[in-house]
C-alpha cells in the first residue's frame, strides 16, 4: 500500500537529544517503550512539525521547553527540529498528496531558545501559513484529531459541541474551505475598510475639486471671451488702422489744397486792393469848375440873345447901325483868338490845359464884354452891323455853351468810369476776402479733424497697449487680419459699436478675475486625476468586495453541503463501529439547534425582546447521543472510563472512514481497555490501516501484533532517548 509519511527525524526535540529518525515501511508502525522514555514526544514531534501552535497540547509552556535541555551526560541543544518526508509522488489518478510538484516533500520546523520558529519548505524558508495550507489541502493538520494524544482518546467526548462540530468539519477536509472562507471574510473586512477609507478620501476631494471645476469653468469661459476679444480687436484694429490712414492722407490732402487756395487768394487781394487807390474828390473839383464856366457860358449865351433882341428892335425901330453895335474886325478877331485857342485843347485829355484854356477864354470873354458895354451904334449901318455882330457872336456863344457842356460831359463821364473802375475793384477784394475766410475757416476744420484723428491715433495706441495686458502678444494679429474691401466706406457708427463690444468684453474678462489660470488648470487636473483613480479603486474595491461575497457563500454552500454528507457518512460508520465494540446499542452525532433559536425574552411590557446572539450560539454545534446495549440509561454521562474510551475510539475511527487522513498517530489510546476490547480494538486499527497510515504508540500486546512493524524507544542514563527497530518478542517484554 502507498505510504504518504516516509519518515521523521528528531534533532534536539525534547528528550530526543541526538538526531534520531523513524522511517516507516509498513501501513502500522508500533512505537512500544518503556515509561518515560520518550514515546509521547515522538507523537508530540508530529504535532510539533505540522505547525501545532499550542504549547500546552505538546506539554510546554514555551517554545525553549520543546528543545533539549541537557543532561549530566549531555550539554543542552540550542535549537529543536524535526522533519517529517511525505511521499508526494503522483498516485494511480495522476494526483499527489500535496499540491506542490515535488515528488518527495520535507517538511521542517526548528524553535531556537529565544522562542523563534522555522518552517521550512524542501528546505526553503516558508511561512506557517503556507505549511498550513499545504497540509490542509491534503488533510492533514488542523484540529489534530489525527494525533490522539496520551489521555485524550475521550477529547472528543469531552469537547464542546462547538470544537466537536470543528473536529469533525476537520476530519472532512472542510479546513481548507474554512481557511479560505476565513481569508475570504477577512480580505472582505479589508475591502471594506479600503472601500470606506476611498470613499472617505473622495468626500474630502470632492468640495475642492467643485471649487477647482468651477474655477476651470471660469478660465474656460475668460479664456473663450479672450478668443472672442481677440476677433473683435483684430477686426476693430484692423479697421481703425486703416480708417486712421486713410483719413490722415485725405486730411493731410486737403490741408495742402486749402493752404495753397488760401496763398493765392491773400494774393489776389493784394492785387485788387492795390487797384482801389485812384482818388476821385479832384475831379469833381473840376466838374464843378467845368459846370461854372458852362453856366457862365449859358448866363453869355442868354445875354447875348437878348441883347440881339434889344439891337433888332432897335434896329427896326430906333435905326441904329452896325456900326454901333459891334466893332466888326475887333470881334472877329477875338472870336477867331477863341476859337483857336479851343481847338488847342479840344481833343487833349489833359484837364490841366483844358482848364488854362477855358481861364483864357473867360477873360477873353469877359474883357471883351467889358469893351462892348457904353459904345452903342450911333447908325442904322452901325445898328444892322451891331445885330449881325451880336448874330455871330451868340453863334459863337452857343457853340461855346455846347462846348463846355460837352466839356462837364466828358469830365463826368470820366469820373463815373473811375469810380466804376474802383468799385469794381472793391466788389472783387471783398469777394476775394469772403472767398479767404471761407478757405481759411475750412483749414481750421480740416485741422481741427487732424486733431481729432490724432487723438483717434493715440486711443488706437491705447488699445493695443491694453489688449497687450488682456491678450498678450496675440493682439498682434490685427495686423494680419485682412478687412473686406469696401470696408472704409462703412458708417462709422457701426465701428463704434464694435468699439463699444470689445470694452464690454473687456469688463467681463476683468470682471471674472481669473489671472493665473495655468496653476488652477494644473491643479484641477491632477485632483480629477485622483479622484478618477479612487472613483476606479472603488470600483475595484466593490466588484473585488462583491466578488469575495460571492466566494464566501460559495464557501458556505460547500461546506454546508460536505458537512450535511460527511456527516450523514460518519454517522453509518459511527453505528457500525459502536455495534462492533459494544456488541450492539447506538451512538449518533446529531447537529445541535443553536440556543438563539429557541430562546426568546419578553420585556416589562410583553414585547420580544430581540437578543444579539453571540457566535457560539449562532454556530451550531454537535452533540453526540450514545446507547448502550442492554442498558436504558442515555448520555455520555453515565459511561465508564472503559466505555467512553471505546466510544471515542468508534468515534474517531468513523470519522477517519469518511476522509480518511494520509496517517493517523493513537498514543495509548488503547490504554483504558480490557483484554477483550484490546482485541476488538486491535482488528479495528487493521481494518484502519487498509485506509490510513497509523503509528501507534502502545503497551498492548494485541496492538502490536496488529503493526507490520515496532520500533522501541529506550532511554539510557544519559537521559537521551534512542529509537530502535525491535522484534515482536522483544516488544512484547513491555508490553501488558
Ligand atoms: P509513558 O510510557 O510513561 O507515557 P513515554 O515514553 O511516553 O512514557 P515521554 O512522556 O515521551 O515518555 O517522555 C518523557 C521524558 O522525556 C521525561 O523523562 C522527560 O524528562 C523527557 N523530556 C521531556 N522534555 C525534555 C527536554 N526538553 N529535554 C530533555 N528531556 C525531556
Amino acid at each position: 500500500m502507498f505510504l504518504s509519511l516516509k519518515s521523521i527525524e528528531l534533532s534536539g526535540f525534547k528528550s530526543f537529544g541526538k538526531k534520531s529518525e523513524l522511517v516507516f515501511t509498513s501501513p502500522i508502525a508500533s512505537i512500544v517503550g518503556p515509561n518515560g522514555s520518550g514515546k509521547s514526544n515522538v507523537a508530540e514531534a508530529f504535532r510539533f512539525v505540522l505547525g501545532e501552535q499550542s504549547m500546552k497540547s505538546m506539554r510546554s509552556k514555551k517554545g525553549e521547553d520543546l528543545i533539549w535541555g541537557g543532561s549530566p551526560a549531555m550539554a543542552r541543544a540550542n535549537r529543536a527540529s524535526v522533519k517529517v518526508t511525505f511521499d508526494n509522488s503522483p498516485g494511480p489518478s495522476g494526483t499527489r498528496l500535496l499540491d506542490i510538484d515535488f515528488n518527495e516533500v520535507v517538511v521542517e520546523r526548528v524553535v531556537y531558545r529565544d522562542g523563534q520558529n522555522e518552517y521550512l519548505l524542501n528546505g526553503s524558508q516558508v511561512r506557517l501559513k503556507d505549511v498550513i495550507r499545504l497540509l490542509a489541502g491534503a488533510n492533514i493538520g488542523g484540529s489534530g484529531y489525527q494525533i490522539i494524544s496520551q489521555g485524550e482518546a475521550d477529547r472528543i467526548l469531552n469537547a464542546s459541541p462547538r470544537e466537536r462540530r470543528e473536529m469533525v468539519e476537520d476530519a472532512l477536509g472542510l479546513k481548507l474551505y474554512q481557511h479560505k472562507k476565513a481569508e475570504s471574510e477577512k480580505k472582505l473586512e479589508e475591502t471594506g475598510i479600503n472601500i470606506d477609507k476611498t470613499r472617505s478620501l473622495r468626500r474630502e476631494i470632492a468640495p475642492h475639486l467643485n471649487f477647482l471645476r468651477s474655477q476651470v469653468e471660469k478660465i474656460e469661459k475668460a479664456r473663450e471671451m479672450k478668443e472672442e476679444l481677440a476677433a473683435k480687436m483684430h477686426e476693430y484694429l484692423s479697421r481703425e488702422n486703416a480708417y486712421i490712414t486713410q483719413e490722415d492722407a485725405r486730411l493731410l490732402d486737403e490741408a495742402r489744397d486749402y493752404d495753397q487756395q488760401i496763398k493765392i487768394l491773400a494774393l489776389q487781394a493784394d492785387e485788387m486792393r492795390a487797384r482801389r487807390g485812384i482818388k476821385t474828390e479832384a475831379s469833381e473839383v473840376e466838374v464843378t469848375i467845368l459846370e461854372n464856366k458852362l453856366s457862365q457860358s449859358r448866363q453869355e449865351a442868354a445875354r447875348l440873345e437878348r441883347e440881339l433882341g434889344r439891337a433888332e428892335g432897335a434896329l427896326e425901330v430906333n435905326t441904329v447901325t452896325i456900326e454901333q453895335i459891334v466893332p466888326v474886325p475887333h470881334v472877329r478877331q477875338f472870336i477867331r483868338d477863341i476859337e483857336a485857342e479851343i481847338a488847342h485843347v479840344e481833343q487833349s485829355d489833359d484837364i490841366g490845359a483844358v482848364r488854362t484854356v477855358l481861364a483864357s477864354v473867360r477873360g477873353k470873354i469877359k474883357s471883351f464884354i467889358e469893351g462892348l458895354t457904353g459904345s452903342a451904334p450911333e447908325t442904322n449901318e452901325e445898328a444892322r452891323l451891331q445885330v449881325e455882330s451880336l448874330a455871330r457872336q451868340l453863334k459863337e456863344a452857343q457853340e461855346g455853351e455846347r462846348i463846355a457842356a460837352h466839356d462837364v460831359q466828358t469830365v463826368r463821364a470820366k469820373i463815373a468810369a473811375a469810380r466804376d473802375a474802383t468799385f469794381a475793384a472793391e466788389r472783387e477784394v471783398v469777394e476775394i476776402e469772403g472767398k479767404l475766410r471761407e478757405a481759411r475757416s475750412r483749414l481750421a476744420a480740416v485741422q481741427n479733424e487732424r486733431s481729432q484723428l490724432a487723438g483717434l491715433r493715440e486711443r488706437f495706441e491705447e488699445e493695443i497697449r491694453e489688449g497687450i495686458t488682456l491678450i498678450g502678444a496675440a493682439i498682434h494679429g490685427w495686423n494680419k487680419t485682412e478687412i473686406p474691401q469696401g470696408a472704409l466706406s462703412e458708417d462709422r457708427n457701426v465701428q463704434e459699436k464694435r468699439r463699444r463690444e470689445i470694452e464690454r468684453l473687456k469688463i467681463k474678462i476683468e470682471e471674472s478675475g481669473i489671472s493665473n489660470g495655468d496653476t488652477i488648470v494644473k491643479e484641477f487636473k491632477n485632483t480629477k486625476e485622483r479622484d478618477e483613480f479612487l472613483a476606479k479603486e472603488l470600483i475595484d474595491l466593490e466588484r473585488s468586495a462583491a466578488s469575495l461575497e460571492d466566494i464566501i457563500v460559495d464557501l458556505e454552500r460547500t461546506i454546508d453541503v460536505r458537512f450535511t454528507d460527511g456527516l450523514a457518512h460518519i454517522n453509518t460508520a459511527l453505528h457500525e463501529f459502536f455495534a462492533k465494540l459494544f456488541g450492539g446499542g447506538e451512538a449518533k452525532l446529531f447537529v445541535e439547534k443553536p440556543k438563539h433559536a429557541s430562546k426568546s425574552n419578553f420585556d416589562e411590557d410583553g414585547d420580544e425582546i430581540e437578543e444579539v446572539p453571540d457566535e457560539d450560539e449562532l454556530y451550531a454545534g454537535l452533540s453526540i447521543s450514545v446507547t448502550l446495549p442492554r442498558k436504558k440509561m442515555h448520555g455520555l454521562e453515565v459511561l465508564s472510563g472503559g466505555e467512553r474510551a471505546l466510544t471515542s475510539i468508534a468515534l474517531i475511527f468513523s470519522m477517519s472512514q469518511v476522509n480518511p487522513p494520509p496517517f493517523l498517530i493513537l498514543d495509548e489510546t488503547d490504554a483504558a481497555l480490557d483484554e477483550a476490547n484490546s482485541k476488538r480494538y486491535a482488528d479495528m486499527i487493521r481494518e484502519l490501516g487498509a485506509k490510513s497510515q497509523l503509528i501507534v504508540i502502545t503497551h498492548n500486546r494485541a496492538t502490536m501484533a496488529a503493526a507490520g512493524e515496532l520500533y522501541g524507544v529506550t532511554m539510557g542514563s544519559d537521559g537521551v532517548s534512542k529509537l530502535l527497530s525491535v522484534k515482536f518478542e522483544e516488544a512484547a517484554k513491555v508490553a501488558k
